[in-house]
């Protein structure tokens, strides 16, 4: 990632707010920041399944620096059904063919990808090509490689790449992260954290497809644990094992149904992960020389509960997506960088294509 004068004096912004962010930024910025208008930036969400409609539309209505602004979808009924329910413009509605033509909108600034996972390459591409701020969702990609391509083409045509890892907005996790990297019970002794659902019957969704998904549940689920022991301990797995098991393998033909694996950490910490469409798992624990703290339920939307050897970890509700997005919108407005790079979601795929690699080699101990 560029530093912020290189970011700004490219005119990195096109229109800049005068948020507190803006005006802290002194002789930085380029434009004189008072003489600006407040303008909320305009993202359009690319795929309207469940993610998009139940939590990012709502949450976008909530936002402070960002707004829903522009569609983009295959099916004409949900254009015309979102359109209505968001009021947005039809100009700032698009499907998959015309989307390139969005470079000419001046009203989105950034396009959240939230397609399957084997789409997220092109859109993030396309986008950024477009001259687009993009926020792609979990997991990055099908593989590494693909992740690269996606980093490089941001930074190619300037624009700021960020991850759907929405648990960086969350307090909980925020405390997590402090508790573990700062050592406050002393060095880790023990990492354990857990993330599934139990899948029903149906045969024919994407997820169930290795060339949409990439993978089962460790793609899906399992990349939450894995950032979760890699936030918790501040530090890089250096090596992995894992074995997997399939309950009904007639349905997960082509994806890991639960995979348990290990994460080996340069100081020698194990962290024992493990990743479910057969299993209601969410929970992370921490134990460490003087005490420890856990997170069950570790990883919902909301209703994470937590507690340490303090005493309970309690933070009033509120709404990760919205934290996420507008924390996004700031960085864009302020040309800083995210704290979800597209390095994070690459860092995680490495650690995926390890934890697949050591299945297919029956367990053995894989480098990442
Ligand atoms: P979904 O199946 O509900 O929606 C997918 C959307 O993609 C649909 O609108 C569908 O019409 C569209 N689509 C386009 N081409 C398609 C194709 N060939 N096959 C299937 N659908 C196609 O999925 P979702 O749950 O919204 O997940 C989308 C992305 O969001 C995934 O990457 C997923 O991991 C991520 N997600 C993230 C979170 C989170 O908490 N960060 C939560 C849920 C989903």
């Amino acid at each position: 990632m560029k530093n912020f004068e290189q970011l700004s004096r490219r005119g990195f912004v096109r229109t800049v707010s005068v948020g507190i962010g803006a005006l802290t930024l002194g002789s930085l910025w380029p434009f004189k920041a008072a003489a600006q208008p407040s303008k909320k930036l305009g993202i359009a969400l690319v795929g309207l399944g469940g993610y998009s409609g139940g939590q990012l539309a709502p949450a976008l209505q909530q936002t402070q620096h960002c707004y829903l602004a522009g569609l983009v979808t295959g099916t004409p009924a949900k254009a015309t059904e979102w359109g209505e329910k968001y009021k947005i413009p039809g100009k700032n509605i698009y499907n998959y063919q015309n989307f390139d033509s969005i470079k000419d909108n001046p009203d989105i600034d950034i396009v959240y990808v939230v397609l399957p996972v084997s789409m997220h390459k092109e859109f993030t591409i396309r986008a950024a090509n477009a001259g687009k701020h993009v926020i792609c969702e979990k997991p990055m990609a099908l593989n590494v490689a693909d992740c690269r391509e996606m980093i490089d083409a941001c930074k190619k045509a300037d624009r700021l790449l960020s991850i759907g890892y929405r648990l960086h907005f969350d307090p909980y996790h925020q405390e997590v992260m402090r508790l573990g990297q700062k050592q406050i019970f002393g060095a880790l002794t023990s990492f354990e954290a857990a993330n599934g659902f139990k899948w029903g019957n149906n045969p024919d969704a994407w997820r169930l497809k290795k060339a949409l998904s990439g993978g089962g549940g460790l793609m899906d689920m399992g990349v939450y644990t894995i950032q979760a022991a890699r936030y918790t301990t501040g530090q890089e797995p250096i090596a992995v094992t894992a074995r997997q098991e399939k309950t009904r393998p007639d349905l997960f033909k082509e994806v890991d149904e639960t995979v348990f694996f290990e994460l080996e950490f340069p100081g020698g910490l194990k962290a024992q992960c493990k990743s479910s469409y057969n299993n209601n798992w969410s929970s992370l624990k921490a134990t460490a020389q003087r005490g420890g703290f856990e997170l069950n339920p570790g990883f919902p939307y909301n209703g994470i509960q937590g507690k340490s050897s303090n005493g309970a970890i309690s933070y009033p509700r509120m709404n990760q997506q919205a934290a996420q997005m507008d924390d996004f919108a700031q960085c864009v407005i302020q040309g800083k960088a995210t704290r979800v790079p597209g390095q994070e979601g690459l860092k995680d795929m490495k650690v995926v294509e390890a934890i697949y690699r050591s299945l297919a080699n029956s367990g053995r101990r894989e480098l990442v």
